[in-house]
Parts: C-alpha cells; structure tokens; sequence
C-alpha cells in the first residue's frame, strides 16, 4: 500500500509529491496529461523565475517529484472507495492502487469528489462563475474524509500557478507533520 497517492499530476500535485517523497513518504502520481499550464507559451508571473513556458515548468516539477522518488504514472482516476484506513483508487484502464493519504489535485475536474459526496459551490474568485471549489476545506487542504486532502481551485483557491504550487506544498507539509509527529520544515543547507 502507498503512503501517499496523488489524483492529478499538475502544479499543485507535483509540488505536493515533491514534499511528500522527499520526506520519505512512499508517494504516486496518477495524471491524465491535462494540465491547464501547458495551455501558456510563457509563464512571467512564477516568483524567482523570470520566463518559462507552462509546459517547462509543468516538466520541472515532475523531474523534482520523481528525482525525490515519486512514482510516476499515466492515467486517468476513474473511482475512489473509502476502505477501513485505505482509499481503493481504481484507474479506467482497470489498475487499482490502495494508498493512505489521497490528494485530489484534479483543479477543474470535480467527478471523484462529488462520487465521494462532497458538497460543491461556485469558486467565486474566477471570474466565469463556471469553476467550482468544495466548501468547508482548511487552509491546509484537509477535507471531512480523514486523510483525504484538496488542492488549489477545488479548496476555493485563485487560479495562478504559484499558488497551486504553495498550496500543493502545504498540503504535502501537513501529511508529513502527521507522519513525524510535530511540524515538518524542509531546510536544504
Ligand atoms: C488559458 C490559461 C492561461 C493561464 N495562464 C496563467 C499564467 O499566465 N500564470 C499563472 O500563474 N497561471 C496561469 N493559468 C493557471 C494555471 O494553469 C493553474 O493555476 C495551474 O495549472 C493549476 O494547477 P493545478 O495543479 O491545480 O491544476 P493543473 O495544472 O490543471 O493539473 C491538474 C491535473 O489533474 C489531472 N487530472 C484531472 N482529473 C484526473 C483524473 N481523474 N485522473 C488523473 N488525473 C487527472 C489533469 O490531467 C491535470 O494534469 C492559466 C490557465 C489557463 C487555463
């Protein structure tokens, strides 16, 4: 069983993958490939880099997750049961994989939170009125479902890459907290 999958393998995903297999955590990715990033030639408003295309950026992260020994799949989450202390993720080619904590980092795609029954309402922060977020989420992305977290847009958050990418980690910093027993801090030397 893994520590640590993750459903959607964008800025948010990767970046919470990244923290969770650096701090040991047997960690997954499961992406369909869909990310809105790789939709933007140039990326100016990343702090700290100055221009990158989406899809450069997008492929950073994911050379970081898996460089920290994330496992990187293909693929598209189809359904997600609760067991006892383990979520079932079953994907449509008919794989299934059990796993701990689960991180819904799916940003527009809302199918696997409203089969487990979440309540969702208009993300009012983007502008189309068409986007929708779960209500009730913690600033750290913890949902109700204990172990079960939400990034980004879905947790009610703007639709900018640098915070999908902070939010990402701070849902990876509160799963390593709870698996070390006190408050997780990344400090490279
Ligand atoms: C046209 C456009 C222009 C933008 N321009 C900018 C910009 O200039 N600057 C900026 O900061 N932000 C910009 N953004 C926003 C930026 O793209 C998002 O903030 C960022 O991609 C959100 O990251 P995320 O991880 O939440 O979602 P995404 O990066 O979209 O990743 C979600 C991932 O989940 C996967 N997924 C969904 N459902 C499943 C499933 N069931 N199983 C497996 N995988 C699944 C998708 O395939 C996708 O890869 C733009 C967005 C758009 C649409």
């Amino acid at each position: 069983m893994l520590n640590v999958l993750v459903v959607g393998g964008g800025i948010s995903g990767g970046s919470a993958a990244i923290y969770t297999a650096q701090g040991g955590l047997d960690t997954a990715v499961i992406d369909s490939g869909k990310s809105q990033i790789k939709q933007v030639s140039k990326v100016f408003n990343y702090p700290g880099i100055k221009e990158i295309t989406g899809p450069e950026l997008l492929g950073n992260i994911k050379e970081q997750a898996v460089a920290a020994g994330t496992e990187w799949f293909e693929g598209t989450v189809q359904s997600v049961e609760q067991k006892e202390s383990a979520f079932e993720v079953s994907l449509a080619d008919g794989r299934k994989l059990e796993t701990k904590y689960l991180v819904v980092a799916t940003n527009i795609q809302t199918s696997i939170l409203e089969s487990l029954g979440f309540e969702l309402a208009v993300n009012e922060k983007v502008p189309s009125g068409k986007i929708k977020k779960v209500l009730g989420i913690d600033p750290d992305g913890k949902t109700h479902i204990p172990n079960l977290y939400i990034t980004s847009l879905l947790a009610g958050l703007s639709s900018q890459s640098v915070i999908a990418s902070g939010h990402g980690a701070s849902v990876g910093i509160s799963i390593m907290s709870i698996e070390t027993g006190k408050s997780y801090m990344w400090h490279d030397k």
